[in-house]
Parts: structure tokens; C-alpha cells; sequence
């Protein structure tokens, strides 16, 4: 009698470990979208601007990404291009930069007027902060320190993510705030180096994703997350998803959301 519980007990665990064993990895599959620069295709919207963040909460997505440079007076300004209309964001003081006008006729924002837009959010989408690699790894590093205090005053950190090209941004940030999540974008890396450092994903273009699927595993393994950009047609948006990745960063987040769902 005793030996046929034993026997039975056994098969409930072996049963039971099968069926956790066969759970993890569908949930880990989970797909989640990136609205690139924000929403900003839509009608009224811009890139960087304060709708497109406004219309990427509003879709309930995972994250709005966004770029950011750092003024010579100290303003962390929202733009992806170093250069806008002809004004070098990081050479200027933000007195020339407050008179930048978008294309949907916003003000050029600060840092600091979107996370005030995502303080009063409910939404569950957090925000992806790109410090843009500056003129220099110094000035680089002072972008990022600028975003984490920006970011604490707020007191947003665990609805804030960083990227960046800048591998001196990345370590900066982590050196600043270890408890960030920040991921490399240049894609020139194993995920294993990466980690070493601190630093908690890798978020490289797709063509990278291609060429070393094998990344995806590596960095999961090592307890990291993967992105992909930029990611827009159906196909390529399923062939990240069925590689499993993470995010997927893509110009169109509806479209995306209504694929990996
Ligand atoms: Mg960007």
C-alpha cells in the first residue's frame, strides 16, 4: 500500500514539473510592442512630440520610445536628429531651442514635459528613453546623468527604460541608477559582455537578429531582454515574434499589437 502512494506521489511531481516546464516557456513568449518615437503616424501627431507619447499611452502598448540630447545649458531636449532645422541641439542653449516648432506645430518638448504627461498617465506603457551619442563619450555620459535625475525627481524610474548607441551612456546609467533597465543598441556585441557590465538587454536592429539569432537565447539565459527595431511589415514583425524576442520596437504599434496579441 505504502509503495503504490509512493508511486503515485512520484507520478503527480513528474506530471506537475511537466506541466510548469511546459507553461514558462509560452508565457516567456509573450510578445510586447514599442511605439517608435511614439504614435506618431497618425493624424495631428509628430515624431518626439507630446501627442505621439499621448496616443502611445492611450494604446496601452508596453513602451513609447523617445531620443533625447542634451543642451549646453543643461535642457534635455526631445528630438531624433542631431540637427534640427539647421540648430545643432547639442551646441545650442535652450533659448534657441524653445522656438522650434514640430511639424504638427508643437514646441520642441523638454524631457521634463513628457514625463509629466506619463506622471498623470495611468496607462501601463512605460517610457524608452534613447540618450543619443554626443559629440564626445563625456558629453554623452552628462545626457544620460541629466535623463536619471530627471527621471528620480519624478520619482518614474520603474516606468522608465534606457537605450542607447553609446556603450559610456549605457554604463553611465547604470553606474547612476543600478536598478535601471538598460539595453546596447549598435549591435556589435554578444550578450555575454554586455552583462559583465550590468547592463540589463540588448535592443539591436533586425538585420543583427538575422545574422545572430543566436543572441536571443544567449542573452535569456544570462536573465536579459531582447528589443528589435525597427520593425513595421507583417512578416518581419512575425518572424521576430516566432524568434522570441522580447519587444519589438516598429513605426506601427497598432498593426503590431493586433500581430503578436
Ligand atoms: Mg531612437
Amino acid at each position: 500500500m505504502i509503495k503504490l502512494c509512493k508511486k503515485r506521489a512520484f507520478v503527480f511531481v513528474f506530471v506537475f514539473l511537466c506541466a510548469t516546464m511546459a507553461v514558462v516557456p509560452i508565457m516567456a513568449q509573450h510578445v510586447q510592442t514599442i511605439a517608435h518615437r511614439g504614435e506618431w503616424r497618425s493624424e495631428g501627431s509628430a515624431q518626439n512630440s507630446r501627442t505621439s507619447l499621448q496616443r502611445a499611452l492611450d494604446l496601452n502598448i508596453f513602451g513609447s520610445e523617445i531620443d533625447i540630447w542634451l543642451t549646453t545649458d543643461g535642457h534635455v531636449m526631445v528630438n531624433h536628429d542631431a540637427k534640427y532645422q539647421g540648430i545643432s541641439l547639442q551646441d545650442t542653449t535652450f533659448a534657441a531651442c524653445k522656438k522650434l516648432r514640430l511639424s504638427n506645430g508643437e514646441s520642441m518638448p523638454e524631457l521634463k514635459h513628457l514625463l509629466k504627461i506619463l506622471k498623470k498617465s495611468k496607462s501601463p506603457t512605460r517610457l524608452i528613453v534613447e540618450v543619443k551619442p554626443h559629440r564626445n563619450p563625456q558629453r554623452s555620459r552628462d545626457c544620460a546623468a541629466a535623463a536619471v535625475k530627471a527621471i528620480r525627481r519624478k520619482k518614474l524610474e520603474a516606468r522608465v527604460m534606457y537605450i542607447s548607441f553609446s556603450i559610456e551612456a549605457c554604463q553611465a546609467i547604470h553606474a547612476l541608477a543600478p536598478k535601471a533597465e538598460v539595453a546596447y543598441l549598435e549591435g556589435d556585441r554578444a550578450p555575454g559582455g554586455l552583462h559583465r557590465m550590468g547592463l540589463t538587454g540588448i535592443d539591436y536592429h533586425i538585420s543583427k537578429f538575422k545574422a545572430h539569432p543566436e543572441w536571443v537565447s544567449e542573452a535569456h539565459q544570462l536573465g536579459m531582454n531582447v528589443n528589435v527595431w525597427t520593425v513595421d511589415s507583417p512578416d518581419d514583425i512575425r518572424d521576430m515574434k516566432a524568434l522570441g524576442v522580447d519587444y519589438i520596437t516598429t513605426n506601427e504599434p497598432a498593426l503590431c499589437e493586433s500581430i503578436v496579441k
